[in-house]
């Protein structure tokens, strides 16, 4: 059976965890809790094939990065700088980095910077 991986973002109060829960329950949670993060699992049949969805539903405040890659490829740059810290600002200022994996310019840090934000909480 095909398996599928479903992640439920968005705002804290939006509706996540009441969503994922009536759907993968059918009842509908009252009680709000902005702390759960949980998966789910769930056999459904989409056009006569049976799937197995898991689903993340996610507390919805983990720290978010934005990340422009192929910055060696200067010469076939399609998106300024500018533009990438202008959308990360639109984005709850969540931070950007520009990054190659080729010749190894932010690897490392693209996931530290996920992680500090974490450990300050
Ligand atoms: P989450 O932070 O996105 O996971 O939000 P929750 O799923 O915990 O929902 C937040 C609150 O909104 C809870 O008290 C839910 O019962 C309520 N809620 C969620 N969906 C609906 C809805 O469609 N209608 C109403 N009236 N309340 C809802
Ligand atoms: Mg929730």
């Amino acid at each position: 059976m095909r398996e599928y991986k479903l992640v439920v973002l968005g705002s804290g109060g939006a509706g996540k965890s009441a969503l994922t829960v009536q759907f993968v329950q059918g009842i509908f949670v009252e009680k709000y809790d902005p702390t759960i993060e949980d998966s789910y699992r769930k056999q459904v049949e989409v056009d006569a094939q049976q799937c197995m969805l898991e689903i993340l539903d996610t507390a919805g405040t983990a720290p978010m990065i934005l990340v422009g890659n192929k910055c060696d490829l200067e010469d076939e740059r399609v998106v300024g700088k500018e533009q990438g810290q202008n959308l990360a600002r639109q984005w709850n200022n969540c931070a950007f980095l520009e990054s190659s994996v080729k010749s190894k310019i932010n690897v490392n840090e693209i996931f530290y910077d996920l992680v500090w934000p974490i450990n300050r909480k």
